[in-house]
């Protein structure tokens, strides 16, 4: 019998800052999934729990999203551990890591020189992939199906099964193949798994597509611009090969640090569904190398993609405030606006403030569900996936919603192995083996 010690430092009861500690109880050192960093609303940091960089012999990164990896460079400090990653995630986050300094540097525990220090430590690995990580410890990886490069750890220690998610998406997306459940096994000990939507359900990617693709058209042929704000990592990529797929022939730009997400995306096809739309999507677009460039567009309509998702600073501001005025042109949203960011105030009021100038939005604006997470149906089908002797540990979720989840799964199914940990829980458990 192994007694496994799992501390969550970050994500219990809430969405991001992910940060899981297990150990063998009986041995000296543990390992580490994630470790990401949440920002509040004026952009501070909120970091995760504290464990000491000599306590780890090994930390696995699940994917480049900060909630996930963005306090990862404070642990760079002294005795660094070894980081298991896809080479992909690790390019992407060394993006992100930088982005964060840009951000918020002045209140985030790391510099330049911790994030060159987790990119010397880094071992890359892949999908399929069974490594031995330490004496009788092993790792498997699969694919996540969430972003470019995410993956899912499987940590066999002593003999004892642990399983981390990270973020997760069964479906299968124009951008990614879902995530390979086929190649989970069944007699995991425990899970660790997110529920980011664990009451919502998705609907039919299809139809999104299709309404998302009409409005385009009937923005541009009525002679209107469209500003699509996105997250840098995933959503950029997703909507520029959903236009390329439907077929849309007018000019897309790229702008922000999308522009240089999709360079590094291109670098690894063999992750992608459809490597050869991807490039063909990319090859079709055009990246805007200089401000005059910049200044210069929208004079004809154009598409334009550019982070940051919530419009929460990055080249997609400039275009709200030049484009935002005319109501021929449009505002796609296709992401999770979080409450406080101006693309929620944007929703819910129709105008925001940035850079201290209030914007009234006269330009139409949408807001469709183009998640790269499960929905509610694929946590099920993911659950009832694992022997039911499995723990099951729901993290990167909203507690309350979660509850509800549970109370579903128990009327449904009898399923009663969930727990539904708080952000410094210490959890043990038996894994008889
Ligand atoms: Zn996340
Ligand atoms: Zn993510």
């Amino acid at each position: 019998m192994v007694n496994l010690l799992i501390k969550v430092l970050g994500g219990g009861g809430e969405v991001g800052r992910m940060a899981v500690f297990v150990k063998d109880a009986t041995m000296d050192k543990g390992f580490l999934f994630d470790y990401g960093v949440n920002f509040d609303e004026n952009d501070r940091p909120v970091m995760p729990g504290h464990v000491r960089p000599r306590d780890l012999a090994a930390v696995f990164l699940s994917h480049s999203h900060l909630d996930h990896c963005g306090a990862l460079p404070s642990l760079y400090v002294s005795s660094p551990p070894p980081v298991y990653a896809t080479p992909l995630t690790l390019e992407l986050a060394d993006i992100m890591f930088k982005d964060a300094i840009k951000l918020s540097g002045y209140y985030l525990p790391y510099e330049d020189e911790e994030i060159k220090a987790v990119l010397d430590h880094a071992i890359p690995v892949t999908y399929g992939e069974d490594i031995d990580v330490a004496n009788d410890v092993r790792a498997y990886f699969v694919n996540a199906g969430h972003v470019p490069g995410s993956m899912i750890t499987i940590l066999e220690i002593n003999g004892a099964r642990v399983l981390f998610t990270g973020d997760f998406n069964l479906a299968q997306t124009n951008l990614l193949r879902g995530a390979d459940l086929g190649s989970i096994p069944r007699d995991v000990d425990v899970v660790i798994m997110e529920g980011t939507y664990v009451m919502n359900t998705h609907p039919p990617r299809e139809e999104v597509e299709r309404d998302f693709i009409k409005v385009i058209r009937e923005t541009i042929e009525g002679g209107g611009s469209v500003l699509i704000p996105v997250f840098t990592i995933g959503r950029a990529q997703e909507i520029l090969i959903t236009l390329y797929k439907n077929g849309v022939d007018y000019p897309i730009i790229i702008d922000g640090l999308a522009r240089l997400a999709n360079q590094v995306v291109a670098r690894y096809p063999h992750y992608l569904a459809n490597p050869e739309l991807y490039m063909k999507a990319v090859e079709n677009s055009l990246e805007i190398a200089a401000d005059y460039q910049r200044r210069s567009l929208t004079k004809e309509p154009v598409i334009i993609i550019s982070p940051a998702g919530m419009l929460k600073g990055g080249a997609a501001v400039y275009y709200l405030k030049r484009l935002g005025k005319d109501r021929k042109n449009a505002v796609i949203l296709p992401s999770y606006q979080a409450p406080d960011t101006p693309g929620f105030e944007l929703l819910t009021r129709g105008r925001t403030f940035v850079d201290k100038s209030e914007v009234v939005l006269e330009a139409k604006l949408y807001w469709f569900d183009f998640s790269s997470h499960s929905g509610r149906a694929e946590l099920e089908a993911f659950i009832r996936h694992f022997n039911p002797d499995t723990k099951i540990l729901l993290v990167h979720t909203e507690a309350i919603k979660a509850l509800q989840f549970l109370d579903r799964l128990r009327d449904k199914y009898g399923i009663d192995n969930i727990h539904v940990p708080t952000s410094d829980e210490s959890i043990i458990v038996n894994a008889h083996r």
